[in-house]
């Protein structure tokens, strides 16, 4: 047809298109417009204002009525006019997405082949998804004249409830729904049947807003050569794209870099975008900005309400926040006026949703939305990701690099510790311990890390060989020794602690070590010396981190025992020995990328420690000290390994010598599990550049009585890849299979298993 406008409506739903409609029957002014002025049972009606792309309306769709975003306006539609409906309301006089919004979340359903509705509704605050207003008034009721009438005529006569309403809006204009529902309960039914009488209405009203002032409101310290000319180099940059992967260890000065970079953004009355990987473990970050800024700021992350995340996006939406700071989906936050991306800790496998059906790397969509707005992105590491340092070697990004320590501390010591020439007390070699000993003796602090919480990950019957198992993993359940309980790791599975083997009745042990051993292991090692930990079993709040912090900062605790959680965030400037208890799980795994990630938390957890005058010493306790990546990442650090592993990637043609997809699925059994993904492969038409590898079960096949297995798709060519994929997806979805798994697709996957 052709004719009046078509509106193209995404609604959050699993399909691959968008829907037409027609514009609204009676032209009704938008109902979350900020209006002023009268009441709106006494405003005359005003003619509609135009439905702009990015502007939430309320559609019939089936039976339902349902909340979608305008995506395009069109003037014909492949359906005859008669087939289409009306938009029932436009909930937006302003699109809650600008254009370039609109148009990341499109190339996002794009690269990720995910429905466009679907993308929409994962950037969106959930109460915006709900019908929310985009922003923050206030409804004010009050009575109209003919209210005020009514009420001297004595009526409503027959509905005490509304009575008392209207008696209370006549003695107190413009009342909030807070004050109402305090005097008048339930207040909302009666207000229904006075509106409809005319006899009151609200508006919405912005609440007091105090600008606060913008700049700098404390200076920072005068910056180091290196941070300077990084500043220089961002900075002449400012009103044009570029991504610049800001390298330096941790305590180079890097937030200092930021800092300085966002003042100049701010100068220029424009605003930033700062992402960063848990905002829980990063206080510290969030500080700085709001100490060094004193302006207001939006914070976004996934601890908050659904009601917070309104209101922080609302401070971001209406330009108020100067600076908006989040983890990963705040790389979706609305930020007018956007001056400059910065990206910290880019390589922290976080950025990365893979889970549920839309998945993305906030760090690359970070890029790409720095591209399409014109803006500088600046990704900061003291261990980047392979990637990202090939995008450096390929000159698609510049580097910036603060090889020292701002505070002039000398690189750490490294040295490896073969665990099966030495003698070893419970996961503790000799060598280390003596070190433990030199360093606590010279007044120093010590760090020790292993990445396994729990008291021990295995329990044994020495008798008959039996091992706790989880019914719902294949994963063995791990000993949690002072709560008394059996855990799965995997699925959450929680069960008392047995003491007598089920199977033969003989007395079971726990096998290995867990952080909580480690502790109990120093306790008796180093009697005396006071011990703090810090894993997910004994820092549940902020204030048990800081807690931790504290104990470290005074000195009063010794020795920290710590998982992944001590690699982030936090200095501990007087510890002066880092031991990694194991290194070995990252060396052998199937997972090409664990290498990687073993490389990274080694040299995060080393730099954590050691400033000033005190150089800081690192042990890592290995099978195979003779590795060749243990070996290059101790002669020539991050840079040396990254070379090496780069060039191993290249010759066995992994990324990023190559792009991967993955069709992952789970069901009830490992047959339907793996039949969806061989029928998916049968239906595959690939070209000769695009290779599909698999189906076969995941490394942990069982997870939560899910059976996992994954498909891969792998090419180095990346256009056949993504037009492999636009044709066979839809085909795909078609599978009678399909319906009896879940599954997803995982465009640059960036764990396998
Ligand atoms: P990173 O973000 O790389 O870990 P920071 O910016 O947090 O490094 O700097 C580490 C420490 O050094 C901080 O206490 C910071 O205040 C201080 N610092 C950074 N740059 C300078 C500088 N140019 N002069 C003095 N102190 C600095
Ligand atoms: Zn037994
Ligand atoms: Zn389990």
């Amino acid at each position: 047809m052709t004719g009046p406008q078509v509106f193209r409506v995404a609604l959050d739903m699993p399909l691959r298109r968008v829907f037409d409609y027609l514009p609204p029957k009676s032209p009704a002014p938008p109902t979350n417009a900020a209006a002023s002025g009268a009441p709106s049972a006494s405003t005359p009606a005003v003619s509609a204002p135009a439905i702009e792309p990015g502007a939430r309306v309320r559609v019939p769709f089936g039976r339902q009525r349902l909340i979608g975003i305008v995506v395009e306006i069109a003037s014909s539609s492949d359906l005859p006019a008669e087939r289409l409906k009306p938009i029932l309301e436009v909930l937006d006089s302003r699109p809650i997405l600008d254009t370039p919004a609109l148009g990341l979340l499109r190339w996002a359903a794009d690269y990720y082949h995910h429905p466009i509705g679907e993308v929409i509704s994962a950037a969106l605050p959930k109460a915006l998804r709900l019908g929310a207003s985009s922003s923050s008034t206030e409804e004010r009721w009050s009575a109209t004249a003919q209210g005020r009438e009514a009420h001297q005529r004595g009526e409503p006569k027959r509905a005490p409830k509304q009575r008392k309403l209207l008696e209370f809006l006549v003695a107190r204009d413009a009342e909030t729904a807070a004050t109402l529902t305090g005097h008048v309960p339930n207040w909302r039914d009666a207000a229904r049947s006075l509106i409809a009488r005319g006899w009151i209405g609200s508006m919405e009203v912005s609440p007091e807003t105090n600008d606060a002032p913008s700049g700098a409101q404390t200076s920072g310290p005068t910056l180091a050569e290196e941070q300077r000319s990084a500043v220089e180099a961002v900075g002449k940059a400012l009103n044009q794209y570029g991504t610049f992967v800001l390298h330096g260890v941790t305590g180079s000065g890097k937030t200092e870099v930021y800092l300085q970079l966002v003042e100049r953004v701010l100068t220029q009355g424009r605003r930033a975008l700062v992402l960063v990987p848990e905002i829980g473990l990063t206080p510290q970050l969030v500080g700085r900005f709001r100490e060094r800024f004193g302006v207001p700021m939006a914070v976004l992350h996934s601890a908050l309400t659904d009601h917070e995340r309104l209101l922080a996006w609302r401070e971001a939406f209406s330009g108020r926040a100067r600076v908006v700071l989040g983890t990963r989906s705040a790389v979706f936050a609305p930020v007018p006026d956007l001056g400059i991306i910065i990206v910290d800790e880019e390589h922290d496998s976080s950025f990365k949703q893979h889970e549920g059906g839309f998945r993305y790397s906030a760090r690359d969509l970070a890029v790409v939305r720095a591209q399409r707005a014109d803006v500088p992105v600046l990704l900061g590491s003291a261990t980047p990701a392979l990637e990202t340092l090939n995008n450096v070697t390929t000159s698609r990004y510049a580097r910036l690099t603060l090889p020292r320590r701002a505070d002039q501390a000398a690189p750490p010591r490294m040295a490896l510790v073969d665990l099966r020439a030495n003698a070893i007390h419970a996961g503790i070699s000799t060598p280390a311990i003596q070190a433990m000993e030199r360093h606590l003796k010279e007044d120093g602090q010590v760090l020790v890390f292993l990445n396994r919480r729990g008291y021990a990950p295995t329990l044994l019957c020495t008798a008959c060989g039996w091992v706790a198992p989880c019914s719902e993993c294949d994963a063995r359940l791990t000993v949690h020794m002072s709560a008394g309980r059996l855990r799965c790791h995997h699925c959450g599975a929680d069960g008392p602690l047995p003491t007598r083997c089920p199977q033969c009745g003989f007395a079971v042990k726990p096998v290995g070590q867990g952080t909580e051993r480690i502790e109990e292991t120093l306790a008796t090692l180093f009697p005396g010396v006071s011990l703090a930990r810090l894993d997910r079993d004994v820092v549940r709040k902020r204030t048990d981190m800081e807690e931790v912090m504290r104990r470290m900062a005074s000195g009063e605790a010794r020795i920290l025992v710590g998982t992944q959680m001590v690699t982030k965030g936090h200095d501990f400037p007087n510890v002066t020995l880092v031991v990694v208890l194991n290194a070995d799980q990252g060396l052998f795994s199937t997972d090409f990328r664990a290498p990687e990630r073993l490389a990274q938390t080694i040299v995060q957890v080393a730099g954590r420690a050691g400033r000033g005058t005190r150089p800081g010493e690192v042990l890592v306790q290995t099978e195979f000290p003779g590795h060749p990546l243990l070996l290059n990442l101790l002669s020539e650090g991050y840079d040396g390994f990254a070379r090496a592993a780069l060039e191993e990637r290249a010759q066995a043609a992994w990324p990023p010598f190559s792009r991967l997809a993955a069709v992952r699925d789970s069901a009830p059994t490992a047959a339907a599990a793996l039949e969806f993904l061989t029928e998916a492969r049968k239906l595959a038409k690939a070209p000769r550049s695009v290779k599909l590898l698999g189906p076969v079960p995941a490394a942990m096949a069982k997870r939560a009585g899910r059976h996992h297995a994954q498909l891969l798709v792998e090419s180095s060519d990346r256009t056949a890849l993504h037009r492999f994929l636009e044709a066979w997806l839809p085909e795909v979805e078609q599978l009678h299979s399909a319906r009896r798994v879940r599954w997803a697709l995982d465009v640059d996957p960036i764990e396998l298993f």
